[in-house]
């Protein structure tokens, strides 16, 4: 984790997460990577595309525990007030990262989650929304996907932090903690697991049309400009690269934004993304409804793995759609665990 020079990390994150970088095209740039490599980033991918189908098929449902309930504190104790505390150096590295960065290492994230709700006995989805807001790669699939698996609720095991992990990662994080001689985090939370839960259906789903939108273009050319939103911001988008001399549209949800309340870090990505691509096209960015903003209009548009993305279609006129640039095309498969799926995706 530190020094950050030598992270086993990226940081490609928010150019995957909004499209700019499709799955297949990253898959594909490393074919000649030495094979430990290769084969540890693409797992990294294909967990980025597990997130994504779980997503597309449980949607909001992503929002409420998956197999079981949040870890509970040991009787007597009380919830952390400031479970992030930046009196400790890893809370302030990691919250530091958040807030300044937008965009935190992987163990740092699983550090924030567990010391959230394992061991700080604050509900996750508000942890889960204090992240969101900050990172630049936030997206409800990942982010759910992480903070599920860290605390327990999806994976029925909740991740510990304690001082155990920082000392192998990070051990210089320690050695200048003012809280090194009064560690909170010395031992392991005692929190114990939380209860069964009557959570979505994970198993074998409906039928893979449902989930995995057009596998061909439908109407092809019948958009007179091409939609953009957030989940595909890049010339990679299919319906802009199908033809690059529509011109295009992006609409900011302000309502959405209002309830958000996505940090400044992430609308100026954002705002730079979409000031790229007027480099080369011809962009209108609109404020407002985009139900309104982009009404009356035959539109062009790469059909979205997200529920938002649906409802608006639905309610626009969008003759035009192109498949989403899958990994692995969605087919009737258990998603109960990363490993049920990528089973079933790669037979
Ligand atoms: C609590 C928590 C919250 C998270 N929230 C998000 C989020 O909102 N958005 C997000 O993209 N990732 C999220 N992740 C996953 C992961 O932490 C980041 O994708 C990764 O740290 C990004 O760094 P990188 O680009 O250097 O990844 P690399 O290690 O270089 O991996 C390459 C790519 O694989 C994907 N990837 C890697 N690990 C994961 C993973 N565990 N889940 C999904 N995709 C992965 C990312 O697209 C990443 O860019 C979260 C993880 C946790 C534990």
């Amino acid at each position: 984790m530190l020094p950050e020079s030598r992270q086993g990390a990226t940081r490609l994150s928010p150019y995957i997460r909004h499209g700019l970088l499709p799955l297949p095209v990253v898959w594909d740039a490393v074919a000649d990577a030495p094979g430990r490599d290769r084969h540890r980033f693409r797992d990294e991918l294909l967990w980025q595309e597990y997130a994504r189908h779980l997503y597309a098929r449980v949607g909001p449902d992503l929002a409420r525990p998956l197999r079981s309930g949040q870890p509970v504190l040991p009787d007597g104790a009380v919830p952390w007030d400031d479970p992030w505390t930046r009196d400790m150096a890893c809370m302030d590295h990691a919250v530091g990262s958040l807030l300044d960065d937008g965009w935190v290492v992987n163990q740092q994230r699983m550090w924030l989650a567990s010391q959230w709700s394992v061991r700080g006995g604050r509900a996750w989805r508000a942890g889960e929304e204090a992240m969101f807001a900050h990172l630049l790669d936030g997206s409800r699939a990942a982010n759910r996907l992480g903070w599920q698996w860290t605390v327990g609720t999806g994976s029925g095991k909740p991740y510990g932090f304690s001082r155990w992990q920082v000392e192998k990662r990070a051990p210089q994080l320690c050695r200048s903690c003012p809280l090194a001689d009064d560690c909170p985090v010395q031992d392991w939370p005692e929190s114990s697991r939380g209860g069964p839960v009557d959570g979505p259906d994970l198993g074998r789903g409906a039928g893979e049309a449902v989930h995995a939108g057009p596998a061909e273009v439908e109407g092809a050319g019948t958009g007179e400009a091409v939609w953009l939103t957030a989940e595909s911001l890049g010339d990679a988008d299919p319906a802009l690269a199908a033809d690059p001399d529509r011109p295009v549209e992006f609409c900011f949800d302000e309502l959405l934004l209002a309830r958000l309340r996505v940090s400044g870090k992430r609308l100026v990505f954002l705002a730079e993304c979409l000031g790229d691509l007027a480099t080369s096209y011809d962009v209108t960015v609109r404020r407002g409804d985009p139900l309104t903003e982009l009404a009356g209009r035959p539109l062009a548009a790469t059909w979205t793995p997200v529920p938002g993305w649906a409802r608006r279609a639905a309610a626009l006129d969008v003759p035009e759609q192109h498949p989403w640039p899958w990994l692995r095309r969605p087919r009737p498969s258990s998603v109960r665990s990363f490993s049920a799926w990528r089973k079933a995706v790669e037979r």
